[in-house]
């Protein structure tokens, strides 16, 4: 295993720990968004990247921050310097693209566009990581990174598995059944009808989170479908370089979706969530023609809408489960949901949000993104930890800060809203914090009553 090393090692170049103010959207950027790929050629040096690369703070390697690894491509560019392909497959690879770097480089250098395109240069030029490979030969036969069966696709609610998730795909099956047999035209389909998109990992292999959706969904008398034909979104793959795969998913997907005319997707993977958001939105020309919601956007609207709030089963109003709430890049940098689940968190009654210090536009990556969790477990466990650290020290400030009202407070529990996330930060946990339970939202609404405000 990684040796886990003190993040708080002081390095040379500026201080920027605490200094989060560089920002791209201060700056009017010298080239077009065409010449994005050559931005890694206006890198200063600065090093303001790698102190929020929670990567290089494991590993301590100058290759592994963005300022790093943008001046190995400068030399790579000019045959400086030659690398054997395993080499060349650390340096493009050894990145979650979480996004942070480009929070703060001052000259508004796009690194997570440098890096997925460095990614496609490298898988083009037959340099990807053999784990990889095999995602991407499982994703092309089977539509999913499991080598599992299409048609096991839904098993999770089959059976007495799940009753809310089967009474779904059915009404799915039925949706699609009369649009493919005309006796019902797209635009005669309920306007309210929302579908449920699940996602690969949730189908075959966090089936608890599927479950949790559909109960929460059925509880708040939601009239949703589960779509009975998806496939895999393609996130790992655009992410990982393999484009031309992924498009070929993405264009079954938007059309599966728009045949049968819903007016609304939802999500509670927050990696296809922000796939269908970016790369689905970019891709249709802004026209995907339905709307996406990740579950912490549609639930709280859709209370609001329908005057209700949630009580938590296990725990009073008077004394509420303390939790603090892990931002997944997925929602945050890549899609800017910040508030959204923090409104449903307040919603709660029983629950207490309480924030750590690395939040929203400048979290910390729980170390799963980018294939960095199936490529470099080690560093994935790591920056995991290191993020179960911050909660803790979450409530040691809250101390300094609130003095006798809080010197009681415990963290109670780390709550994401990411397939991903939960299974990194839940992994990590199991080995070093086995009193800190890691927990979806959706897990924590599912033991919620729904509470109708008269
Ligand atoms: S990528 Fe930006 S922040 Fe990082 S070293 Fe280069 S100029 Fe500085
Ligand atoms: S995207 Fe994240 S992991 Fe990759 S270099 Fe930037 S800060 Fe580090």
């Amino acid at each position: 295993m990684t040796e886990k090393k003190s993040k708080n090692v002081i390095t040379t170049g500026p201080p920027a720990a605490g200094i989060y103010s560089p920002n791209q959207q201060n700056l009017i950027r010298p080239i077009t968004t065409e010449d994005v790929t050559q931005d890694y050629l206006r890198c200063v040096n600065c090093g303001y990247c790698r102190d929020v690369c929670r990567v290089y703070n494991i590993t301590f390697s100058e290759r592994d921050y963005a300022g790093g690894r943008n001046r190995v491509l400068k030399s790579l560019a000019k045959k400086e310097v030659l690398f054997n392909p395993l080499t060349i497959q650390d340096l493009v690879f050894k990145c979650m693209l979480c996004g942070a770097c480009r929070e703060v480089c001052p000259v508004g250098i796009d690194t997570l566009h440098v890096f997925r395109s460095f990614r496609v240069r490298a898988v083009n030029a037959g340099v990807i990581p053999e784990k990889l490979a095999k995602v991407r030969d499982s994703i092309i036969e089977f539509a999913n990174p499991f080598m599992e069966e299409g048609t096991h696709r839904h098993d999770w609610c089959q059976g007495n598995a799940c009753n809310e998730g089967y009474v779904a795909w059915e009404k799915g099956v039925e949706l699609y059944r009369k649009i493919e047999s005309g006796e019902l035209k797209p635009k005669d389909v309920d306007p309210n009808l929302v579908a449920y998109f699940i996602g690969c990992t949730s189908a075959y292999r966090n089936n608890e989170l599927s479950s949790a959706t559909c109960r929460v969904l059925d509880a708040m008398g939601v009239n949703f479908i589960v779509i009975p034909e998806e496939k895999c979104c393609g996130s790992v793959l655009f992410r990982t370089g393999v484009d031309d795969v992924a498009t070929k998913l993405m264009k079954y997907n938007i059309d599966l979706i728009r045949k049968v005319g819903i007016k609304e997707v939802i999500f509670s993977c927050a990696g296809c969530f922000s796939t269908f958001s970016n790369e689905y939105v970019e891709y249709t020309n802004n026209n995907l023609g339905f709307k996406l919601s990740h579950v912490t956007q549609f639930i709280p609207r859709f209370a609001k809408e329908h005057n209700f709030y949630f009580k938590y089963n296990l725990r009073p109003k008077e004394d509420p489960l303390i939790i603090t709430f892990h931002d997944p890049c997925h929602l945050a940098r890549y899609t800017n949901v910040y508030e959204e689940p923090r409104e449903l968190i307040s919603m709660i009654e029983g629950i207490r949000l309480v924030e750590m210090q690395y939040i929203k536009k400048m979290n910390h990556c729980c170390g799963a993104g980018g294939g960095v969790r199936a490529l470099y477990g080690d560093i994935a466990t790591n920056i995991a930890d290191s993020r179960l650290d911050e909660t803790v020290e979450c409530w040691d400030q809250i101390n300094e800060d609130r003095l006798l009202e809080a010197v009681e407070t415990k963290a109670e529990s780390l709550v994401s809203a990411c397939v991903f996330c939960k299974n990194n930060l839940s992994n990590a946990a199991s080995q070093f914090k086995p009193d800190l339970p890691v927990h979806d939202i959706l897990q924590i609404l599912e033991n919620c009553k729904v509470v109708r405000i008269a």
